[in-house]
This record gives structure tokens, sequence and C-alpha cells, in this order.
């Protein structure tokens, strides 16, 4: 097509070209007429004019010519220009990962790009001229042309397809896939439509979210536990079924060997091979690859498991029967990595139906691992504190008992030896006084330390019959009487109402209220006040001793009736953190609860309750 200056330039060097022409034939006219007519000066003057015109008309003529050259080489340039830059583009179409599909006004396909022949499994060459329905699932086909026909009308030039529902996409093969598409719009000068479809296959991101989903749901399985053996069964379990048919956990242990975890798959014949697989002894000697996983801490997958394979990981026929048992198609092994330690590995194998491994379920195994890796080791700290715990118990109990007599002794003897001496050897008294006290303090220690490690094991005497709770309380509130006079705090025993017998062991009871007032005169300043209540309250009596102390912060609430736990600096005389927990202890021994409720600055109410006697 020309352009319009182009057009002009050609009309005006035609228009020269005539007039040159027309001169011409004039001047020889001229000449002629001159020759015959023997030449006038009129003539003469209409032959120069009509060569000035010539010449005009020549040079005029010239200039359109060069004109319309330049215009020319500029359009060729143009056009190149625009060659390049549609090559370029479609260029970039075909190097998109995403489908890009033109269609016309009557959805006929009049671009489809390298992506959508990968994405789709047609070619463009196949496509061209066919409908966009052919790209998707017969039942969208209907709603699909009416969505598009109502975005052309529509004043947006570009829209998210489906931004609600999913939208899935035909392949040629017949499979469906889940994608998300966008669509823009674009009238041509002739007033037609374009619409271009940006589609993109999502089926991998789906498959990577799915799979993320049920890693999440399977690990939260290994919060269930922190017991090393059933950390171990659960780990085991954890691939099954949508990672792996089967899986083997072998564990290092304190022994030469590892100790094999057989997964249980429902599946008798498979769980029985992984059970004899399970019974072939491992230990770093052995020919097995997860002899070298776990000495190189490096995942290892096996895409095709052959009997060579087998043969060369196994120590004898029988080991080699027994994995070619598994049926096992393809294996991953992955190390069980903590703390810079390999804790085990674990095997997880596809049986010759299933499908081989994914990159992406590789990556999910090796995440898999590392959680599997965390449980482990977060069981394998936890018995070990465990462990450490009750050596310590055992280790106080031994000794307590044993510091029972010797320290009885030493009291007895003190006491003796306070009777024998006479008042007026004031220091002499006041030694075996000191004598008496620390040796009271002592036993106290040891009793407590006793008590602790029989409330552990269960195993804490008491000996429940029919009391009246007001003599227990008042012998309780009696031992505190000096202690709190001398301290200026208030102690006071609020009047008592009707109360049932109850069902306990008064001795224990009695400790548990003396555990509770000697904190609340600890913790209490002078001017404080302490005070101690019981209600009966249906089948239970409800006792409490509340102080107007420093309360406890919220924060220690809850760890306040563990052993050992107090709060160190504070205290005023600086306790063994026994206290609670052997009153919790008792309280709980008698079947009813013990509890605290505290405000910091303003003071603490401890209560508990025990069962009316009958
Ligand atoms: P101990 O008193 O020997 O430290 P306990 O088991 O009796 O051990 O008490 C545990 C902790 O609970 C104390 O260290 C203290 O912080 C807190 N506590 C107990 N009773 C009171 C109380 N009446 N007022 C404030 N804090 C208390």
């Amino acid at each position: 097509m020309l352009s319009t200056t182009s057009k002009l330039r050609l009309t005006v060097g035609a228009g020269v070209l005539s007039v040159v022409l027309v001169g011409t034939v004039a001047l020889t006219a001229t000449q002629r007429a001159a020759a015959i007519a023997g030449g006038g000066t009129e003539l003469r003057v209409v032959q120069a004019l009509l060569a000035i015109t010539l010449l005009l008309a020549v040079v005029l003529g010239w200039l359109a010519y060069a004109s319309l050259q330049d215009d020319l080489v500029l359009r060729g340039e143009a056009e190149a220009a625009l060659r390049a830059s549609e090559a370029k583009f479609a260029g970039i179409l075909d190097i998109a990962a995403d489908a890009v599909i033109s269609v016309d006004d009557h959805q006929r396909i009049i671009h489809y790009n390298r992506g959508a022949e990968r994405i789709f499994g047609h070619t463009a060459e196949e496509m061209i001229g066919k409908s966009l329905g052919t790209l998707m699932p017969d039942r969208y086909r209907q709603g699909h042309a009416a969505h598009i026909r109502a975005f052309g009308q529509a004043p947006e030039s570009a829209r998210q397809m489906a931004n609600r529902r999913e939208i899935f996409g035909l392949r040629k093969s017949g499979d469906e896939f889940p994608a998300e598409a966008s669509i823009s719009k674009l009238q041509q000068a002739n007033g037609a439509m374009v619409y271009t479809v940006l589609l993109r296959d999502v089926t991998e991101r789906r498959q990577r979210d799915e799979a993320q989903r049920r890693l999440a749901a399977a690990v939260a399985t290994l919060g269930e536990t922190l017991e090393v053996t059933a950390t171990e069964r659960s780990i085991v379990q954890l691939p099954l079924p949508w990672l792996g048919n089967g899986a083997i956990l072998d564990v290092v242990t304190g022994t030469r060997f590892l100790r094999r975890v057989p997964a249980t798959t429902g599946d008798g014949a498979l769980d029985a091979a992984l059970g004899a697989v399970a019974g072939i002894p491992l230990d770093m000697d052995s020919p097995s690859r997860v002899v070298d996983v776990l000495r190189h801490a490096e995942v290892e997958h096996v895409e095709e498991v052959t009997d060579e394979w087998l043969e060369a990981h196994t120590a004898d026929a029988a080991a080699f029967a027994r994995m070619r048992a598994l049926g096992m198609r393809s294996l991953f092994l992955l190390p069980l990595v903590a703390r810079e330690h390999v804790l085990g590995v674990l095997q997880i194998f596809r049986t010759a139906d299933a499908a081989p491994f994914t990159d992406l379920e590789r990556a999910i195994a090796e995440e898999l691992a590392l959680r599997a890796a965390f449980a482990l080791d977060n069981a394998r700290l936890y018995e070990t504190a465990q462990a450490a715990t009750r050596a310590r118990d055992h280790a106080l109990g031994v000794v307590s008992h044993d510091l029972r007599n010797p320290i009885s002794a030493i009291g007895m003897s003190a006491r003796a030896l306070l009777a024998a001496t006479p008042e007026e050897d004031a220091p002499r008294r006041e030694l075996a006084e000191n004598i008496v006290t620390s040796q009271e303090l002592t036993q106290r220690m040891i009793r407590d330390l006793l008590d602790v490690a029989n409330i552990e094991v269960g195993r804490l005497s008491v000996e429940r019959r029919p009391e009246e709770l007001p003599p227990i309380m008042e012998r309780a509130v009696a031992l505190f009487r000096r202690e709190s006079a001398e301290r200026g705090v208030v102690l006071a025993l609020d009047p008592l109402p009707p109360l049932p017998a109850i069902s306990g062991d008064a001795e224990r009871l009695v400790q548990v209220l003396s555990n509770l007032l000697s904190n609340a005169l600890r913790y209490s300043e002078r001017g404080g006040r302490i005070t101690v209540r019981a209600e009966a309250q249906g089948d239970e009596v409800r006792v409490s001793v509340a102080d107007t102390g420093s309360g406890i912060a919220p924060a220690s609430m809850p760890l306040i009736f563990e052993r050992y736990w107090t709060v160190r600096g504070t205290a005023p005389k600086g306790g063994t953190g026994l206290g609670l927990a052997i009153a919790r202890g008792i309280v709980e021994a008698h079947g009813g609860r013990l509890w605290a409720e505290s405000e910091v600055g303003k003071g603490s109410t401890f209560s508990f309750t025990v069962h009316a006697a009958g």
C-alpha cells in the first residue's frame, strides 16, 4: 500500500511527465510550423515559453522522482523493522512456558505458540483454524463460548478467567489438567475482535501444594509422642501410602547393630516381607546400601531396583531372597540427620505396579526425613533427660533412706545432751539446742526427698480413715503461731462452718497445710495476714490458705508445682522447691485437687479438696 504523500508525489510526477510529453510534442509542432511558415516573432516567443515550461517540468519531474525514491527506501526500512519486531514478538511468545492462543470473533484459533504446543500436545499446524473449544473438556465448551462473547461486550480489556472456580484444559492425549488463565481483547482496524488467552498449566504447583499438605498432616502425627519407640514407629509410617508403598527405618543404637523398624502397610504379604527384611541383622560392616547412606549422610535414589542391585547389596542368598520379596521398583534411602549426627536411615520404596518417584517427590521425601530426624532427636533427648531424672531420684531416695538412721541418732543424742545439761550452763545448752534444730530441719528435708521419690513412683503412703477436719487445721496452724507472731504476720483460722467428716490421713493433711502455711509465711511481709478457711462443697470439703504476700508472676504459675522448682533469690529463705510438689502429691493421693490463684503484689490463695467420709 502506498502512503498518501507517496500517492501525491506519484500524481505530481505523472502530471509533470504528461506536461513534458505534451510540451515536447507542442515544441516539435511549433518548430515544424516555423520551418514551414518561415518563422515569425510570435512563434519564437511561443517556442521559448514552451522550452522554459519543458525545462521546469523536467526539473519538477526529477524532484518528484527523487522524493519518491526516498519514500520507498524509508518504507522498506519501516517494513523490515516491523517484520523484525513481529519475529521478535513471535519468538518471545514461543519461548514462553505458558500457552498464548489468539482467537477471532468465531473463536477460531489464529495464533498458537510453542508453549501451547507443549502444554496441550497439539502442534500449531493442527490447531490454526480450529475452535478454542477443542482445548477444553466437553463440559466447559458451551459456557466458555458465552463467557468470551460477554467479555467482548464488557468495558474492560483483560480479565482473569474463572476467578472463583478451577478451570481445566484438555490435552491431545485426552487427559485433563488444572490451569490458570486470563484473556485480553483487541479491536482491529476493520472492527473485528481478536481475543488472546494466556494459560498456565498448574498441575505441578497443585501437586506440590498437595504434597506439602500431606507432609504437614503426616508430620503432625510426630508431635503425638515423645517416646523413642513410638516416635520410630510413627516415622516409618509417615510416608505411607501417599509417598511410598512400603518403608523400613534403620536406627543407630548403642550396640553394634542397627534397630530395624518395618512399616505396617495393611497388605498381609508385604507386611510379612517387611518383617522378614527387618529380621536381617545390619551392622556397619554389612554390604547394605543403608550403611553407605549412614556413612556419607547423602540421599540415595535408586530409580530401578534390579536383581543385580539387590545382589550387590545383600550378604547372602537368603537376604537377597527376602529383599526381593518386597517387590521394590524404586527406592529412596534418606539419612536422618540432626545436630550433625546421622541417627538412622529411612527407606521408602514403591513396588513394581506404582509409578516411579518424581523430582518433586524426592524434595518432599527429603523434607520428611528432616522432620523425622528432629522428632527422633527430640525423643532421644527427652528420654536421656528422663533417665537422668530417674537416676537422680533413685540416688536421692537411697541416700535419704540411708541417712535417716544416723540423723535420728544425732537427734536423740542431742536431746539427751540437752536434758543432761544444767540450766545454768547456757552456752552449752545453746549448742545442744542448735544441734536439735538442725537435726529437725535435716530430718524434714530427708522426709521431703523420700516423699517426692515415692510420689514419683506412685508409692506415697497415705492411710485414709474418717477424720474431723477442724483439729487437723488447728494442729497445723498451731505449728506456725510463734513464727508468725515473731515475724509480725497475722495468722487467722476463720470460724469454721459445720463440716462433714473427711476421709484422709491426718498426719499427711497436716503436712499439706504446713507446707502451704510455711510458704505463705515465707512470702509475706511484716504486717501481712494469712487466713485459713474451710467450707463444704457437695461431697467434698475445700480448704484454703490465703496470704497478702508477694504473689506469683503469671509466667511462674504453671511451674510452681514442679519438683525442685523454686524462685531463687526472691525467697527470703531459699527453699528446696519440693513443698508444693509434695503437697499436691499428697492431695492427689487422697483423690483431691490442689491449685493456686495469685496476683503479684496482692497475695496468693492455695486451695485443696478432700472427700467427705462415707
Ligand atoms: P520452695 O518454697 O521450697 O521454693 P515450693 O514448692 O514450696 O518450693 O514453692 C515453689 C515456688 O512457688 C516458690 O519458690 C515460690 O516462688 C512459689 N510460691 C509458693 N507459695 C507461695 C506463696 N504463698 N506466695 C508466693 N510465692 C509462692
